[in-house]
């Protein structure tokens, strides 16, 4: 007898209420018609404000394949994620938003990848022309910006929506930090990737969680957590700077060798003076940057806090009733 294998799918919901239903849904359909399959869909409440989690409850009446994880309060996508990943235990993972923007469609091609022997299946938006202007070019040029810094590769324009093997997730369980970067992380843990291509649509339902500074925070995130360049970076501009100085130090006393004592004007000494001053404070920002991060490490607090779990078989229910509606 062959055991069925399960896929868990792990959906971060942050007041996304008016979407849950339409979610449910959508998912409902296209697993009915993988066939061959057990699957769970694992939904975290990330602390959120409206109706989110009644939604989820109602979902999870109607078919229990839906489980609910409610975090204590809002702690973010990565957090949020995690969570969900530390709870999955299907054979295979697949994180994916809430918001229909990562097409459910894309799971049945996943899961073929899957079976032929893919560990990861990443999948990558080759068209993002439903992200503002603004977005798609400050994405660029981050994964730009970042894999020229670090040594841990992001592929570029593939979000968090994957198919992972087991093997990978008890990889990425390992992984201790509290700050997690998880595009990173991801890529840090390897395994025999496969990429499968897809557009990216417009959201179906409710705005977008991520304003610019808190995507602008992420990305100063994501660099920090995988490279300590900029440090180094700041050595060698140090290092030119120092040189430089010597330099016109030297010129200067073999001009007033040459040409005795004259006084020019403070203009010159002011601008060498806020320049270095202000690389200074750049320098000492950037070390902040990476000493807060040791700092919020070395607490050891849990990335994530489980308010209630609604997982057990012991609901009402059990009808696929979504599928069969629709
Ligand atoms: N999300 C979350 N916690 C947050 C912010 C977002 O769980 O603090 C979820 C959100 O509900 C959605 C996913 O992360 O399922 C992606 O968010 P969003 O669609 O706002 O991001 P975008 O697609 O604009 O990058
Ligand atoms: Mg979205």
């Amino acid at each position: 007898m062959t055991v069925t294998k399960k896929i868990s799918l792990v959906v971060p919901f942050y007041n996304e209420g008016g979407g849950v239903h339409s979610f449910a849904r959508s998912i409902a359909a296209i697993l009915a018609a993988i066939h061959g399959y057990d699957f769970e869909i694992i939904c975290i409440d990330d602390g959120s404000k409206d109706t989110t989690l009644q939604e989820l409850m109602q979902v999870r009446s109607l078919d229990p394949r839906f489980t609910v994880l409610e975090l204590s309060r809002n702690f973010g996508k990565e957090a949020a994620m995690t969570a969900g990943i530390d709870y999955a235990d299907g054979d295979a993972v697949i994180p994916i938003d809430a918001d229909l923007q990562d097409p459910p469609e894309l799971i049945k091609t996943m899961i073929a990848h899957w079976e032929q022997g893919a560990e990861v299946v990443l999948a990558k938006r080759v068209d993002r022309s439903s992200d503002s202007y603004l977005k798609r070019k400050t994405a660029a040029l981050f994964y730009r910006f970042h894999n020229t810094l670090s040594g841990v590769k992001i592929p570029e324009n593939v979000g968090d929506f994957r198919l992972m093997d087991r093997v990978v997730v008890k990889a990425l369980r390992q992984l201790p930090e509290r700050q997690r970067f998880m595009k990173g992380l991801f890529a840090w843990v390897g395994f025999k990737t496969v990429t499968v291509e897809y557009k990216r649509e417009a959201r179906e339902i409710g705005i977008t969680k991520f304003s610019g500074w808190k995507l602008w925070n992420f990305a100063l995130e994501g660099i920090t957590s995988f490279s300590t360049t900029p440090l180094k970076i700041m050595t060698y501009v140090g290092a030119m700077g120092t040189l430089v100085t010597a330099c016109y130090a030297l010129y200067i006393v073999i001009r007033t060798l040459v040409h005795g004592v004259d006084v020019p004007g403070y203009a010159s000494l002011l601008v060498a003076i806020l320049f270095t001053g202000s690389l200074q404070l750049v320098g000492i920002g950037i070390l902040g940057e990476y000493i807060g991060r040791i700092y919020m490490e070395s607490k050891q607090r849990p990335v994530y806090v489980v308010r209630k779990r609604y997982a057990d078989g012991d609901d009402s229910g059990g009808q696929l009733r979504y599928s069969d509606n629709e």
